[in-house]
């Protein structure tokens, strides 16, 4: 008989061998298959678990302890099935499969140059016809297994795990012969990632449903806690099309799950490993390769738990199986919702989903009390585990103190469609039992208000708009958003206001930073919000404008105040193209291209252009160009807009016209420098008119000058949003393309596919 009858290398196995292996152990192999490093092992056959059975003689044992068995009965099950067990386990293994097993340890063992590995043995059942989920779980696992006598011993126990009352019942209730269904062992190195790092990950973004992206957790030490969301794991975003990191939160790490004295125990983690991140970028580049090819393989989104083995150094899949919440349908209702009212904060925290609900608060201790809560509570507790699911189902918003994007709470909130926030802090000490409050997961970051807070929820259907030859386009400058309007069928994004993600992501003024030589914070902080962007719209066009704050604007952000003047007019004051070439913010525009260098080229979003905004005068716009080609954003390499937002933009189009490679209209700025008409006055509100001819014979003038020179001519400003009607007289006027805010995208679409049909 050869060895291969009794022992395979998991690396020889594929999905095909579910039969011959189990399906843990041939799941393994079809990874391995897929050149996805899996850790080091071999598995039993099915006919090692027969010939066991047979040469052991114990098969007529088991069998007549089934006979006339009742399963209603448990004492008798219990007895049963207890007797059985002791049969299996107790028989001695035979000579020929216990020589086969050890030989294959032994190898084990030189292969990675550990001698007595420690290993894990887990039951790999034949049971394909069974449903997965329910069959799943009803087998033993054996950890941190060392030395032959232990291997075999853990392997007989392994095989007696068949027999375990559960899956007794089971088999009995729904027909299956007992001895048609085999144990497989799968046997693999133990993976150490309590001397390395592991973690989670998903194939979609799993808050929104975004496919393009892999977002990975990872923290310290062994998984579970990970899982559980008791540590809070750093978060990586990789875009798939490019392998290019997206984002990277660092997470607090404070504790990390160890191995003590045959246990595990939480351990504090060293501050200065705390503060580092959990993996390298090449590991982390390395992990969205594996995610990416077994998402590709199984042709749906995957859950994987992925580690990195400390021994040998060496990243290795874990577990992949299918991610259930976003996997399965796509929906095409896009659904927004508002808060039309405020009123006091009580506290925030990471928000799940993106809905806000009202209820009154139920503070839970313990699941157990499940009958307090009513239908519709906010239910308020410390942190949730699967004991939960109950519970969380009669709630109308969940609000955790603990807990982390892919925690318990997260995952089941997002599943059932319920807002909820969680690391909320102290929550279930500051909110008070019976009070109502409004949950508003909105936005990135989730609050909780005093009140029945009055909101408002759009519906849009998004199927079947029709393609449109004049482009719409987004404005768009919040990267949090970014990822839940991906699917817009939308020509990208006509306008990303730098200030929006300074003010969101950074807060701090680059010039302070610079001061400080931390300017790598402004850096990665806008390459970060960019880059959300830039992947969301991938590939279409997204465009990046430089930072255009105002004095008054730029004085609130911390740290602005010494290096801004005081102006009387900041609206026709020191902003925007000008300060780009004055000496004393050079240095802060260069960090501004930086950021959006590392995105076009260390991202790979070359889809992202630039846009220069309140530009004054040719002469400007040069110089500009000159100094974007000296920090790398050169016109060889991209397309450079100007926006059309000063009358002189207007009178000089034709000028303007040679220098960029195209225009995008500010109707609020042009409307308040054609009449003279400060934006921000509200005693003069009534007078600022983008529909008033003079505005609108400046667009229309500037649209002939520029095709006249080729150059495309888009709008960005905020009328096409905000008056209907001005869609269509920009479609007679000629536009190319038209931006405006999400919520209007859709109507902007059919208005304009109207006109044009
Ligand atoms: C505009 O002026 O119309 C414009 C889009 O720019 P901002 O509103 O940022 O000045
Ligand atoms: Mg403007």
């Amino acid at each position: 008989m050869s060895r291969d009858t009794f022992v395979r290398w998991l690396e020889d196995l594929s999905g095909d061998d579910t039969d011959a292996v189990g399906g843990k152990s041939a799941n393994l192999g079809e990874l391995a298959d897929l050149d996805v490093p899996v850790l080091p092992g071999f598995t039993t056959t099915a006919s090692a678990y027969d010939y066991y059975v047979e040469a052991t003689g114990i098969h007529s044992e088991i069998k007549s302890q089934l006979d006339g068995l009742d399963v209603d009965d448990v004492s008798d099950l219990q007895r049963r099935g207890e007797r059985i067990r002791r049969t299996i386990s107790e028989a001695s293994m035979p000579p020929e499969l216990e020589s086969a097993i050890l030989e294959r340890y032994a190898e084990l063992g030189d292969e990675i140059d550990i001698e007595d590995p420690e290993v894990a043995v887990r039951s790999s059942a034949t049971a394909e016809d069974l449903p997965e989920a329910s069959f799943a779980g009803q087998q033993e696992t054996f950890l941190n297994v060392a030395g032959e006598t232990e291997l075999i011993e853990s392997i007989k126990h392994c095989f007696a795990s068949l027999f375990t009352d559960r899956a007794i019942v089971y088999r009995e209730n729904n027909d299956f012969d007992h001895f048609d269904v085999k144990l497989a062992c799968t046997v693999q190195k133990m993976g150490r990632a309590d001397l390395a790092s592991s973690g989670v990950l998903f194939t979609l973004d799993p808050d929104t449903g975004f496919e393009d992206v892999v977002v990975i957790e990872a923290a310290y030490g062994f998984g579970e806690p990970i899982v559980q969301g008791v540590v809070d794991p750093d978060r990586y975003v990789v875009f798939k099309p490019t392998n290019g990191i997206v984002e990277k939160q660092l997470g607090g790490k404070t504790q990390r799950m160890v191995r003590r004295n045959g246990g595990t125990k939480l351990e504090s983690v060293p501050e200065a490993a705390r503060e580092e991140f959990a993996l390298s970028d090449e590991r982390i580049r390395e992990l969205a390769t594996y995610a990416t090819r077994i998402e590709e393989h199984f042709e749906t989104p995957q859950d994987i738990e992925w580690l990195v083995d400390g021994d040998l150094e060496e990243l290795f899949v874990v577990q992949a199986r299918p991610e259930t919440v976003h996997g399965a349908a796509t929906e095409n209702v896009l659904r927004t919702y508002s808060l039309t009212e405020t009123a006091e904060e009580l506290l925030d925290g990471v928000a799940i989903g993106s809905a806000i609900a009202t209820g009154p608060v139920r503070i839970l201790e313990d699941h157990r009390q499940m009958d307090l809560v009513e239908e519709g509570d906010v239910l308020v507790t410390e942190m949730t585990d699967p004991d939960w699911v109950p519970v969380m189902k009669k709630a109308s918003a969940i609000v955790t103190d603990r807990g982390g994007k892919t925690s318990h709470a997260a995952i089941v909130s997002r599943e059932l469609g319920i807002p909820a926030i969680v690391r909320a802090g102290d929550a279930t000490d500051v909110l008070s039992d019976g009070t109502t409050v409004t949950v508003d997961c909105s936005t990135d970051t989730g609050r909780v208000y005093e009140g029945a807070l009055e909101y408002e929820v759009t519906e849009e259907e998004i199927d079947d708009l029709p393609e449109t030859e004049t482009e719409v386009k987004l404005v768009l400058g919040d990267p949090d958003r970014a990822f839940a309007l991906a699917n817009l069928p939308v020509d990208g994004v006509g306008l990303a206001r730098e200030e929006f993600i300074v003010t969101s992501h950074v807060g701090h003024h680059p010039l302070a930073l610079l001061s400080r030589g931390e300017e790598s914070q402004f850096v990665d902080a806008l390459r970060t919000g960019i880059a959300k962007i830039g992947a969301a719209f991938y590939p279409d066009e997204v465009i990046f404008r430089l930072s255009d704050f105002k004095t008054d604007e730029y004085r609130n952000l911390t740290g602005g105040p010494p290096y801004e003047p005081e102006e009387d007019n900041p609206m026709l004051g020191w902003r925007g193209a000008s300060r780009y070439y004055d000496e004393t913010f050079r240095e802060a525009f260069r960090l501004e291209c930086e950021a959006l260098r590392q995105v076009r080229e260390d991202v790979g979003l070359d889809n992202v252009i630039v846009m220069v905004p309140f530009c004054r005068t040719p002469e400007e716009g040069q110089r500009v160009l000159d100094l974007l080609a000296e920090f790398g954003l050169s016109q060889e390499e991209m397309d450079i807009y100007v926006m059309a937002e000063l009358p002189s933009n207007i009178v000089l189009a034709d000028r303007f016209a040679e220098l960029f490679d195209g225009f995008s209209i500010g109707s609020n700025d042009l409307t308040q420098l054609t009449l003279g008409v400060d934006r921000n006055s509200e005693q003069l509100a009534p007078l600022f008119d983008e529909t008033n001819d003079a505005v609108k014979r400046s667009i229309t003038s500037l649209i002939e000058d520029a095709h006249r020179h080729d150059r495309p001519v888009g709008i960005c400003g905020d009328a096409p949003s905000t008056i209907p009607e001005y869609t269509e007289f920009l479609l007679e006027a000629g536009i190319d393309s038209i931006s405006v805010s999400p919520d209007v995208a859709i109507e902007t679409l059919l208005t304009v596919a109207e006109f044009e049909s």
